[in-house]
């Protein structure tokens, strides 16, 4: 007997299959395998949605291989000061909101102003629009779609 996957290994699962529907059970079978849980257990909360959120965008057809999972990990040194600040809205947004798979495949739309720096004026993203979900019939339809501004990132 398998051991059974860890609560954590679940839940980044149940989120892969948000994005990935039936592709990734058919792939990897209804459950994390094993291989997949222990890199997950290994890895903490705050990489694994940078991970998820790198692999949304990266891999927007098929789910990606284990390889390419642990790719999207960043690594423990990467610093707070190194990490964009469109990395730290999208991660923010998939942590919070209940997006739905349309939602989440569509483009969003990052917006900024310039900032002065010295002589240069340096583009700034302060926040993410995600669209409304358009498809009838999907939990997310008929409800308006989110605006996330670097401000909510302090909350
Ligand atoms: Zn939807």
């Amino acid at each position: 007997m398998p051991r059974k996957p860890s609560a954590r290994a679940a839940r980044i699962w149940r989120r892969l299959a948000q994005n990935y529907g039936a592709r990734l059970a058919e792939q990897y079978g209804s459950t994390c395998p094993p291989d997949w849980c222990e890199v997950i257990d290994r890895t903490d909360n705050e990489r694994l949605d940078r991970a998820l959120v790198t692999v949304r965008r990266d891999h927007l057809q098929f789910p990606p291989t284990l390889g390419q999972f642990e790719a999207a990990i960043p690594k423990r040194e990467f610093g707070q000061a190194r990490d964009s600040i469109t990395d730290r809205l999208a991660a923010h947004a998939i942590r919070t909101l209940n997006l739905c798979e349309h939602q989440s495949w569509k483009p969003w739309s990052y917006f900024g102003v310039k900032v002065e720096d010295g002589k240069r004026l340096l583009p700034t993203v302060t926040g993410v629009v995600i669209p409304e979900c358009k498809h009838e019939g999907c939990y997310r339809f008929g409800k308006p779609g989110h605006r996330v501004l670097a401000t909510d990132l302090q909350a």
